[in-house]
């Protein structure tokens, strides 16, 4: 087997999206800052409702797939499809855009603590224009596994594969075949699982600090960092002091050119003028809207 190892770290940087949600942006923060297939990752973790409440009201997007997991907190999502979906603490959405959907993000909470992600996961051009579709993931539709050394880990995309046992999650079948687990894991513990070789990978420590890949020399990837690792046939993660909990994405990557302009994800630039045109004229979902 050989050990990933990591190869570069992308720190979270402050910034607000939507109606002035506060949020933290690690993957997208610049147009280089990305690893193919994923765009974005956002981390949102607010006590104070003036930070989240104004939410994201309805906004468009093309060309890619959005997937929102909730770690605390409730959030309605509504589009134009007449979709309404109701996203609730250990629960997650998975939104294929592709040639266009309208929606609205908004948290139904007046106190209490927000938190979660969303990530951007790209479509290769064969499929940025199929129907917009998406799936509502209930908590209990997550599998929890509970491993010997104490960690947790929950699956939420791909198949995760402790020692050979296989648990499925609830989103497979996808083309850039994205593997999306949840771990929490104890202080000075391991945590090893396979990644495809020639896939890329990322582990983004939401709290604590942990030792990722078999590099010593390499410092602990810190709290709200991205970390992305080398290739390689598994991943291998060691907590520090007080543990840590992380999130692990690995996917194919598309190997296609990328032109962005906010919410629309294409391979060209006439393509993105085409986004603009059809949202203009109340074409982009391909239904009036
Ligand atoms: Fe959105």
């Amino acid at each position: 087997m050989t050990t990933r190892t990591l190869q570069q770290v992308i720190s979270a940087l402050p910034t607000s999206d939507g109606a002035g949600v506060k949020l933290l942006r690690s993957l997208g923060q610049a147009q280089t800052l990305r690893l193919d297939p994923f765009l974005m990752l956002d981390e949102f973790s607010s006590m104070n409702a003036d930070d989240y409440i104004a939410g994201f009201p309805a906004h468009p997007h093309r060309g890619f797939e959005t997937v929102t997991y909730m770690l605390d907190g409730h959030m309605l999502h509504q589009d134009h499809l007449g979709n309404k979906g109701d996203l609730k603490s250990g629960g997650a959405q998975w939104m294929t855009a592709g040639r266009g959907i309208i929606h609205s993000e908004m948290p139904q909470q007046e106190s209490g603590r927000l938190r979660g992600f969303q990530l951007w996961i790209n479509l290769p051009a064969i499929e940025k224009m199929k129907p917009a579709s998406y799936q509502d993931i209930q908590p209990e539709e997550i599998p929890l596994l509970n491993l010997q050394n104490g960690a947790q880990l929950k699956v939420i995309a791909g198949t995760a594969n402790i020692d050979g046992q296989v648990t499925p999650g609830p989103i497979q079948g996808l083309s850039t075949e994205p593997l999306f687990l949840d771990v929490h894991l104890p202080a000075g513990e391991h945590f090893v699982h396979p990644i495809s070789q020639g896939h890329n990978a990322f582990v983004y420590i939401y709290e604590g600090l942990a030792d990722v890949g078999s590099i010593t020399e390499i410092d602990p990837l810190v709290t709200h960092a991205v970390g992305v690792l080398s290739d390689g046939d598994q991943l291998e993660v060691h907590a520090g002091q007080g543990g840590a909990n992380f999130l692990v994405l690995a996917g194919k990557p598309i190997g296609e050119p990328i032109v962005q302009s906010g919410p629309f994800v294409m391979n060209t630039r006439d393509e993105i003028e085409q986004a603009i045109a059809d949202y203009r004229n109340g074409q982009l979902t391909g239904v009036s809207n």
